[in-house]
């Protein structure tokens, strides 16, 4: 029987999935036996696939997964909070609370008091390896650990956690390390870098990023790598002998972030030479002032414009993510994107997300003083899902977002054409589920891998819930 339970709902492909791995790669290597329940947000706010929520909360919820983690008999179910599950937290400690649960609840938590039998604040590997330090004895309510962890002693993520519901054979989500420097206000990186300590940004060595992606290889033949660091490119020397050791040990295809100030035609070079078969830049608009008054954003246009054509000359394909909803963005704003967009020679998608104004950000603190948003709409939704764009720009927004959905149909010549003639007004026209198959056949016309990586892993996801 598991002693400890995670309880999470959300992506696989986020970092939370990634932290419970490892709490249980530790809570195992002390001796204890773990399991997860899973609250699927399969149709979800965070699913980047179909968002329709109604369906999500048919299908799933708290209180199903609380029965689940109940009858699981475990002496503790353990939960992890991020940006905006507090309210889900809340209600599954109420469900388990309701099945008669005997065992106590923990809550890795950045701030407040979650309710839970004993609350974990700090980093959360730091502060779990004090709270399996107090078992089986008696846990004090909160335990709270300053500083980081050392990245290079924490075992290898436990991977058996989630290996029901993910293909690992496909894919696998690496991470090098954690953080950013940077100090977007829209981004969770600053928010945490706060929260756990000045060099919450940092990297395992090499090696042991290796040893982590030989093991992965071995047991479960994986075909490429997605390094979802958020600047996998930050340090120059790191990447230069990590893709050293990548190239003789690994040789597997792989995706990664990049930051235009962290990028130049070495490093395209030395991506492009190594495997990299795409790198994703967070550009979010093209109006200057927006990026850098706004989004402190920390790379002017003209490195962005040196990154992607370091890129081009490295024939090294590149993601663009785009954010729609920026208070103060114009249809102008959109439109003169869509012509530079068409005129850029390798870019492969353009990735559309919405802004969420989550609390205790930068973004959030601006656009509440100047009225874009009000206090209850905090904190709801996801980059993937929600309009929180003002009401006058919805309709814009509606037509570009679908039009560069579909970049990878359209070309440039399409993009630039649909741009200059007024059509793409009409994109807004198009159903969201007409726009969804033809964005998939459009990555999937472009050999994206990404694309090709879910549409096998999709289907089966529904299936398994349909099933279920
Ligand atoms: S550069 Fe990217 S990861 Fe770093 S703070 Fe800005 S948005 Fe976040």
């Amino acid at each position: 029987m598991a002693e400890l339970v995670f309880l999470y709902k959300g992506r696989y492909w986020v970092r939370e999935a990634r932290t419970l791995e490892t709490l249980s790669a530790m809570a195992r290597a002390a001796g204890h036996g773990t399991a997860l329940v899973y609250d699927r947000d399969l149709f979800g706010v965070s699913d980047n696939v179909v968002s329709l929520p109604w369906l999500n909360r048919l299908l799933f919820g708290p209180a199903g997964a609380a029965q689940k983690a109940a009858a699981a008999g475990a002496a503790w179910v353990v939960l992890l909070e991020n940006l905006n599950n507090k309210q889900w937290i809340a209600d599954s400690l109420a469900a388990l609370a309701a099945t008669g649960h005997k065992g106590g609840t923990a809550v890795l938590a950045c701030s407040g008091s979650a309710g839970a039998s004993v609350n974990l604040y700090g980093e959360p590997e730091l502060v779990f390896a004090d709270f399996l330090k107090a078992l089986p004895g008696r846990v004090p309510a909160e335990i709270r650990t300053d500083g980081l962890a050392d990245l290079e002693t924490l075992p290898l993520p436990d991977l058996g956690l989630f290996s029901r519901y993910e293909d690992f054979s496909l894919s696998y989500m690496a991470y090098a390390g954690k953080g950013c420097s940077g100090a977007c206000s829209y981004c969770e990186e600053p928010f945490y870098r706060k929260a756990y300590g000045a060099g919450y940004a940092r990297q395992r060595s090499p090696a042991r990023v290796i040893s982590e992606l030989r093991a992965v290889k071995e047991s479960f033949g994986t075909a490429e790598i997605t390094f979802k660091d958020s600047v996998f490119t930050a340090d120059r020397a790191w990447l230069k002998d990590f893709l050293a050791l990548y190239r003789r040990e690994i040789g597997l295809p792989f995706k990664c972030f990049g930051r235009a100030d962290a990028f130049d035609p070495e490093t395209a070079a030395l991506l492009k030479a190594s495997g990299c078969y795409c790198v994703e830049f967070g550009l979010q608009t093209f109006n200057g002032e927006l990026r850098s008054r706004v989004l402190k954003r920390p790379e002017s246009l003209e490195a962005v414009a040196l990154a992607f054509a370091a890129c081009d000359t490295a024939g090294l394909a590149y993601d663009a993510d785009y954010i729609f909803g920026l208070p103060g963005e114009t249809e102008a704003d959109h439109l003169a994107a869509a012509l530079k967009f068409s005129s850029m020679k390798r870019l492969n998608r353009i990735k559309c997300h919405n802004l969420v104004y989550y609390k205790g950000f930068g973004i959030t603190d601006y656009a509440l003083k100047e009225g874009w948003v009000d206090e209850a709409a905090l904190s709801r939704g996801d980059f993937f899902s929600g309009d929180r764009a003002a009401p006058a720009m919805r309709a814009a927004n509606s037509a570009f977002r679908k039009l560069f959905k579909l970049y990878g149909l359209l070309g440039n010549v399409g993009l630039r054409a649909a741009a200059a003639s007024g059509l793409w007004r009409l994109f807004r026209f198009v159903p969201g589920f007409i726009v969804k198959p033809l964005e998939l056949l459009s990555g999937l016309l472009k050999g994206d891998r990404r694309f090709l990586v879910y549409f096998k892993i999709y289907p089966r996801r529904v299936l398994g819930a349909l099933i279920k």
